[in-house]
C-alpha cells in the first residue's frame, strides 16, 4: 500500500530527530539492528521466497543464494569486522606541528535514502542497508513498486523487527518517490536505470547531497581462444538465464572468435537443455518477466530470422524462451541493455576487435573473458574500462564481500559491499589534537626573517 506523502515527512523528521540524539552512535547500536536484520530474514524466509517467486517466479534456490543467504552471508561478514572498522585511526602529525595527534574517525553520514529496483528486489534494498547500519545512520527503503509482492512483504515485516526512527519503509511509485527526493538526506543510494539515476542525482543537488548510483549497462563476454568451450558455455548460460536475464551483471552480449562461433552455439544450447529441460515453461527452476511491458520490450528485440535457439513467448504466463541470436552491432538487440533471456553472439576476428566493439559503448558494469592465454587475460583487465570484470566466470565476482561493487561512467558512481559499504555510508573525519606544553613562535607574526628558519627546518625534517 502506497505512503501516504504527507507521512512522508514525518517519518523523515522523526529519524532525524532520533539520529541527532545518537539513536545509532555505539557499536551495540549497530550490532544489535544488523542482528534484527538477520532475525527478521531467518524468521520469515519461506514468505519472502514466497514473494519473489510470485513476483518474479524465482526458483527456491536462486530466491534463497541471490537474496535471503546473499544478505544474511553479508551481514555475519560484516559483524565480524564491524568493531575493527568503527576503530580511530592513527596518522603521523607533521613536525613542525609538535606537539600534536593525528587520528581519523569514521562517523554516519545521517539519514539515509536507500531507493531499489524489482530485479532482485529484497537484496538490492537490504544489503545496502547493512553498510548504512553498520556505519550508524537512520535509513528510509523504498522498494521497488514494480516487484508488488515483495515490496509488500518488506513493508509489513521491516516495522516489526525495527524501531521506525532507524529504519521505516515508504511504498510507492514516482510520486513518492519524487516527495523522498525533496527531502534534504545526507546521502542517498539508489539502484536502477540510468536515466532515473539522472532524476535522483539533479534532486540530490539542490541539497549537495552526496549519492551512489548503482546503474546498468550492457556487460560484454569475449570467449576468443578459450580451451575449454563447454566450460565457458555452461558457466555463460548459468550466469545469463539466472533470474531469466534480469540482472544487472548478467552477460549483455558475446564476443566471440569466428573459428569457435558454431561450437560455441552449440554447447549453449546443450547447456539451456541441460538445465532447463526441453521445455523451460515447465522448468521449476526458470523464472518469468516481471512485467507485460518488459515481455513485449524483449519480444520487440528479436528478429525471427537471427534466432539460433528459443525465441518465443507466452504473454499471459511472461514467459521467454532462453534465446540466442546472431547479431552485429547495427541490430536492435545491440542497441540498450537487454536485461531479459535474450542473448545475442557476435563474431570477431580479434582482441583488438572485440575492443573497438566495446569502445563504441558506455562504459559497462561487467566485462567477461573467458580465455587461458596470459597475454589475453593482462589486455583485458589493463585496457577494458568497466565498473568489475570476471575472468573465466560470469557475475559471480558480485558475491565476495571482499570486493566493492559498483559501476563507472554509465553504468554508476560509487561502490560498495563488505567494508566498502561501511565507508559509503561513513564520513572520514580528520582529527589533529595539539599539546599546549610546547608552542615554537616560528609561525607567528611578525613574519620577518622567520621563513628562512622554516625552510631550514622543512629541509632538516625532511
Ligand atoms: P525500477 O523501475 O524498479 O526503478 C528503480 C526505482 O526507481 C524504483 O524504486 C522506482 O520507484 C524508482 N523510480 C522509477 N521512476 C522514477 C522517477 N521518475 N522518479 C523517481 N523515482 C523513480 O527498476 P529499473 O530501473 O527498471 O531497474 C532495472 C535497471 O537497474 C537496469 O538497468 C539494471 O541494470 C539496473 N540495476 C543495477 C544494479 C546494480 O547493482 N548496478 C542492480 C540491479 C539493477
Amino acid at each position: 500500500m502506497n505512503t501516504e506523502l504527507e507521512q512522508i515527512s514525518t517519518i523523515f523528521e522523526s529519524q532525524k530527530v532520533a539520529f541527532e540524539k545518537g539513536v545509532m552512535a555505539s557499536y551495540e547500536a549497530r550490532k544489535n539492528n544488523l542482528l534484527a536484520l538477520q532475525k527478521l530474514i531467518e524468521d520469515n524466509e519461506k514468505s519472502i521466497i514466497a514473494a519473489l517467486r510470485e513476483d518474479l517466479g524465482k526458483s527456491e534456490f536462486e530466491g534463497a543464494i541471490s537474496e535471503t543467504l546473499f544478505t544474511i552471508n553479508e551481514i555475519k561478514h560484516t559483524l565480524k569486522s564491524l568493531k575493527k572498522w568503527m576503530k580511530k585511526r592513527f596518522h603521523l602529525a607533521p613536525h613542525l606541528q609538535f606537539p600534536a595527534w593525528s587520528w581519523t574517525r569514521p562517523e554516519p553520514l545521517g539519514k539515509v535514502l536507500i531507493i531499489s529496483p524489482w530485479n532482485y528486489p529484497f537484496q538490492l534494498l537490504m544489503s545496502p542497508l547493512i553498510g548504512a547500519l553498520a556505519a550508524g545512520n537512520v535509513v528510509i527503503l523504498k522498494p521497488s513498486e514494480i516487484a508488488v509482492a515483495t515490496s509488500k512483504v518488506i513493508a509489513e515485516l521491516v516495522p516489526r523487527y525495527f524501531s521506525s526512527d532507524v529504519v521505516s519503509v515508504v511504498e510507492g511509485a514516482v510520486e513518492e518517490t519524487q516527495a523522498l527526493l525533496d527531502l534534504p538526506f545526507d546521502h542517498i543510494f539508489y539502484t536502477g536505470n540510468g536515466s532515473v539515476g539522472r532524476i535522483v542525482m539533479e534532486k540530490a543537488a539542490k541539497h549537495l547531497c552526496p549519492v551512489t548510483l548503482e546503474l546498468g549497462g550492457k556487460s560484454p563476454c569475449l570467449v576468443l581462444e578459450a580451451d575449454n568451450i563447454s566450460l565457458a558455455a555452461k558457466r555463460i548460460v548459468w550466469g545469463k538465464f539466472f533470474n531469466t536475464g534480469q540482472t544487472c551483471v548478467a552477460p549483455d552480449y558475446i564476443l566471440v572468435h569466428e573459428s569457435r562461433f558454431d561450437e560455441l552455439v552449440d554447447n549453449l544450447k546443450k547447456y539451456i537443455t541441460e538445465f532447463f529441460g526441453d521445455n523451460p515453461q515447465m522448468s521449476e527452476d526458470y523464472g518469468r518477466i516481471i512485467s507485460e511491458r518488459h515481455f513485449t520490450r524483449l519480444l520487440d528485440l528479436i528478429n525471427p530470422e537471427d534466432v539460433l535457439h528459443g525465441g518465443k513467448g507466452d504473454q499471459k504466463d511472461l514467459y521467454l524462451e532462453p534465446t540466442l541470436v546472431k547479431a552485429d552491432f547495427h541490430k536492435k538487440v545491440m542497441e540498450d541493455e537487454i536485461f531479459g533471456p535474450i542473448l545475442p553472439l557476435v563474431k570477431v576476428k580479434s582482441f583488438d576487435e572485440a575492443k573497438q566493439l566495446i569502445f563504441k559503448r558506455p562504459n559497462p558494469l561487467a566485462a567477461y573473458l573467458f580465455s587461458d592465454s596470459n597475454t589475453i587475460i593482462e589486455r583485458f583487465v589493463s585496457e577494458i574500462p568497466s565498473g568489475g570484470q570476471c575472468i573465466n566466470d560470469s557475475i559471480v565476482h558480485l558475491t565476495s564481500p571482499h570486493l566493492p561493487f559498483g559501476g563507472r561512467g554509465a553504468s554508476g558512481m560509487g561502490a560498495y559491499h563488505g567494508k566498502k559499504s561501511f565507508d559509503t555510508f561513513s564520513h572520514t573525519k580528520s582529527i589533529m589534537h595539539r599539546g599546549t606544553f610546547l608552542d615554537l613562535p616560528v609561525r607567528y607574526p611578525p613574519y620577518k626573517g622567520k621563513l628562512g628558519l622554516i625552510r631550514k627546518l622543512l629541509s632538516w625534517l625532511g
